[in-house]
């Protein structure tokens, strides 16, 4: 599960489907069953419901009609914090500007150093397509994804990149690194 920081119109429709599916999950951890989960406690309620309602409209942008699952909005007094109020938790533990230009880096590898959000760029603000295609020509100018954050062990001889999802051989000398699309043998 992941909450995302950048516009949600700028993921693309199967994500954008995802993060709704996510928020909800997360509301009934968080805020129903009173867990912690990373950065967010139960007190993150109208934060929580920010994001809910910003993927709904994510969800029209992309096309997508007839949502059905509203928020359980749970009243108690045991009190909530504002949602700016977390906001500007989350910006002072790490800049909201950095967690935006992660998730669009993050994007980028998914999505093999294009942009496939369901937001066309030319809806955008002019600096908002300038941060996008830095992104692209950087990862052009470094050759794709350097595969250097977390790998997943996938067992009989096979890693898997995170960032990118492609797939390798461990330890083979020659392994290339192959498109996630294609099944591992
Ligand atoms: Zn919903
Ligand atoms: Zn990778």
């Amino acid at each position: 599960m992941r909450i995302w920081y950048l516009p949600l119109a700028q993921l693309d429709r199967k994500r954008i489907l995802a993060q709704h599916h996510e928020v909800h999950m997360l509301w009934n951890l968080i805020v129903r069953d009173d867990r912690k989960w990373g950065e967010f406690t139960r007190v993150d309620a109208p934060y929580l419901a920010s994001v809910h309602t910003r993927s709904m409209a994510a969800m029209k942008v992309a096309g997508y009609t007839g949502h059905v699952t509203p928020i359980k909005w749970i009243n108690d007094d045991r009190g909530f914090l504002p949602d700016y109020a977390t906001y500007a938790r989350l910006n002072a533990s790490r800049a909201m500007t950095d967690r935006i230009m992660e998730d669009r880096w993050h994007l980028v590898l998914r999505w093999g150093g294009t942009y496939l959000g369901a937001r066309p760029l030319t809806e955008m603000a002019q600096w908002e397509q300038n941060q996008w295609e830095e992104l692209v020509a950087r990862y052009v100018r470094q050759k794709g994804c350097l595969h250097d954050g977390a790998r997943e062990d996938l067992g009989k001889g096979w890693e898997l990149c995170l960032l990118c999802k492609q797939y390798k051989r461990t330890k083979h000398p020659s392994a290339i690194w192959i498109p996630k699309d294609v099944p591992v043998a």
